[in-house]
């Protein structure tokens, strides 16, 4: 006959299997995220889940491959696609049909071109490509515009309120410009909208929570494996200033002219965020970085903020009703709102100066 458990032993089997059920609770906590990378507007986009299931994990990816591929095709500034169609028929004076994605981007272009008071304007398309910045390859090497060439373009006065739209039917709009001179250019809102959209997909889902990053800009929302997504904001110069924990589903975008630039064969190098009030590219600040509840207004915003420069980027943040702002110059001093402030554990080896907006 077989001995039966003695009492010992039914206490060290119950240990075990408590133990392998805590082991077992461990590693489903410290389940790795599930992670792709797409290439879309130029940039690698970064997608991370955390407490996706694989077979969920992968149909998401598959999902947002296709939404990837139909932006960078239809909202491409130069490569021939619903946008350039749009912009052709703008020049000639034709009506042209944007889906709702691009009737959308037009409404939001045309209210943050009123906002910030013309600085954000992406109907200077004309002067962003005679600048030689309609290319993929940086830096680049076109020759500088002449300031008679530049003239020419400001003198017509592209802006996005000179667009009409007429809605059609279902995904249908009209869409007509009374002005030949716009050509519509979507580089300094595009990415916001399109992590808007993923992230949009992603929290109609299971999952618990996911961070899409393209390039440094991004949106999170949920929980990274029960933490709070923490951000680290570049220093143009080099390393990173500090930290941010995500809260809800904000986005955080820095703007600047230190990752794309041209250069003259004189050696002037030349930021490609233009100032559309002179058709100039900007200088003095070095980056600008943006915390909003949406990545297209935060885009557009730190796109604007880097055009307004150190003397009016307050009263820019001020009028968009932006809260967390940061700048950097070209010294690499920092300039932040109080909101930001709070937020941003600043890195130990940070040691550069930091002016506090009152
Ligand atoms: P971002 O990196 O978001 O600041 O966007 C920069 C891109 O937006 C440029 O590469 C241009 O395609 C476009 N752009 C340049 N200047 C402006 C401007 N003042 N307003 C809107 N879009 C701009
Ligand atoms: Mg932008």
């Amino acid at each position: 006959m077989e001995p039966g458990p003695t009492w010992c032993n039914m206490r060290v089997s119950r240990f075990l299997t408590c133990l392998a059920a805590c082991l077992l609770l461990l590693g489903c906590a410290r389940k790795e995220p599930e992670k792709a990378e797409f290439f879309v507007f130029g940039t690698l986009l970064d997608v991370s889940l955390s407490g996706a299931d694989k077979a969920t994990a992968e149909s998401e990816f598959a999902a947002l491959q296709g939404m990837f591929q139909y932006m960078h095709k239809d909202w491409h500034a130069w490569e021939p696609g619903a946008l350039t169609a749009i912009n052709q028929a703008f020049a000639t004076g034709q009506v042209a049909v944007a889906d709702h994605h691009i009737a959308h981007l037009i409404v939001q272009s045309q209210a943050y071109e009123k906002a910030s008071d013309g600085r954000f304007n992406p109907a200077i398309g004309k002067l962003v490509g005679l600048w030689g910045f309609h290319t993929s390859d940086y830096p680049i090497h076109a020759p500088v515009p002449s300031s008679a060439e530049i003239e020419q373009l400001l003198a017509a006065r592209p802006s996005s309120q000179d667009i009409q739209l007429r809605f059609i039917a279902n995904d249908q709009w009209e869409v007509e410009s009374s002005n030949p001179a716009v050509e519509l250019d979507f580089g300094g809102i595009a990415k916001g909208y399109a992590v808007d959209l993923a992230i949009e997909r992603l929290q109609a889902s299971s999952i618990e929570g996911a961070i899409v990053n393209a390039g440094g800009d991004l949106r999170a929302f949920g929980s990274n494996q029960g933490h709070a997504w923490r951000i680290a904001v570049q220093n143009p110069l080099g390393g990173i200033i500090g930290v941010v924990e995500i809260a809800g589903s904000e986005a955080v975008f820095t703007s600047g002219n230190y990752q794309r630039f041209g250069e003259s064969d004189s050696g002037f190098r030349y930021a490609h965020i233009l100032d559309p009030r002179t058709g100039w590219p900007v200088s003095q600040v070095m980056s600008a970085t943006v915390i909003a509840d949406s990545g297209i207004f935060a885009d557009a915003a730190a796109t604007a903020l880097v055009v307004a420069g150190l003397d009016e980027w307050s009263e820019l943040a001020t009028r968009m009703g932006l809260d967390s702002v940061l700048l950097t110059d070209e010294q690499g001093t920092i300039y932040m709102t109080q909101a930001m402030q709070s937020r941003l554990q600043l890195a130990a080896d940070f040691v550069n100066p930091v002016i506090l907006l009152d």
